[in-house]
């Protein structure tokens, strides 16, 4: 029997650490009840787990790979049985496999590929079903200011990046009479484990070309997300917004 429930609905993916985590504490804030997912770490889960506990939200967590599409099905199921609704899709979970393109294997593209862009059209595929239902519903795609500048090293993740603007787009234009809006967010540099392995001379590089000069918190691009998914952003669809500090100005 599905639970129901007159209470917001938030599904992240790889919500359990990084952007996605604040993301999670961010809206829970704002008084979702969450249905959170990620891959493997169990450790990482735990955390988030006993972090989100405190907040008076139902909080949900789940191990669903996004680049499958059984799981991203269960992932958006389980929203509906568990919680009972589904308000907003957060597609969060990425991954990176850099280096340069002469060096990339056909997997590294594919596993990028596979999780940072088409785990997001599964996932979205599989909300707006119950979304056009209720004729209402947020989507927000993370994606990378590398997505509309590109980068040496990156050319599996910029790819992803930017193809996930064209579904935003793509996605805005076919569901807007629903009552659905679909933006994405283009962060710059931001602290998580996903960046601190880059290079020290790279990451310095990075601050001196960003006005603000600081590196982004998982929290500023959590304030972003907040914003598109509120009653302040109805009227804003197939927009990229940008949290990067000022590094790429168009
Ligand atoms: P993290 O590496 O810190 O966290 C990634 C999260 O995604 C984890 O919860 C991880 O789960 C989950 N995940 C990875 N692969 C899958 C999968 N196949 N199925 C389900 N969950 C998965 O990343 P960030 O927080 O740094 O990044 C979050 C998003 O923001 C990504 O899309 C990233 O590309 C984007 N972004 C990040 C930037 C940055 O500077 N950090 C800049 C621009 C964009 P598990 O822990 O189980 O592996």
């Amino acid at each position: 029997m599905p639970a129901s429930s007159d209470q917001p609905v938030a599904v992240i993916t790889g919500g359990t650490r990084g952007i996605g985590l604040a993301i999670a504490h961010r809206l829970a804030a704002e008084g979702y009840d969450l249905l959170i997912s990620y891959r493997g770490d169990e450790a990482a889960a735990d955390v988030a787990r006993e972090q989100l506990g405190g907040t008076e939200r139902r909080i949900e967590i789940m191990a669903a790979d996004v680049a499958d599409a059984d799981s991203a099905g269960s992932l958006i199921e389980g929203a509906m049985q568990r919680l009972g609704r589904i308000d907003v899709l957060v597609n969060n979970a990425g991954i990176t496999r850099d280096t340069l393109t002469m060096r990339m294997s056909e997997d590294d593209w594919d596993a990028v590929l596979s999780t940072n862009l088409k785990g997001s059209f599964l996932c979205a595929k599989a909300a707006i079903r119950p979304m056009v239902r209720q004729r209402s519903g947020r989507i927000v795609n993370l994606t990378s200011v590398v997505g509309l500048v590109g980068n040496a090293g990156q050319a599996n993740y910029a790819a992803a990046k930017a193809g996930l603007i064209g579904l935003t787009k793509s996605l805005a234009k076919e569901v807007g009479s629903r009552g659905i809006t679909v933006n994405a967010v283009a962060p710059g540099f931001i602290s998580t484990r996903l960046t601190e392995v880059l290079p020290e001379d790279m990451k310095q590089t990075l601050l001196k070309n960003t006005p603000l000069g600081r590196f982004g918190s998982p929290e500023d691009v959590a304030g972003a997300v907040a914003f598109l998914v509120s009653p302040d952003a109805a009227f804003i669809t197939g927009h990229v917004l940008t949290v990067d500090g000022g590094l790429f100005m168009a």
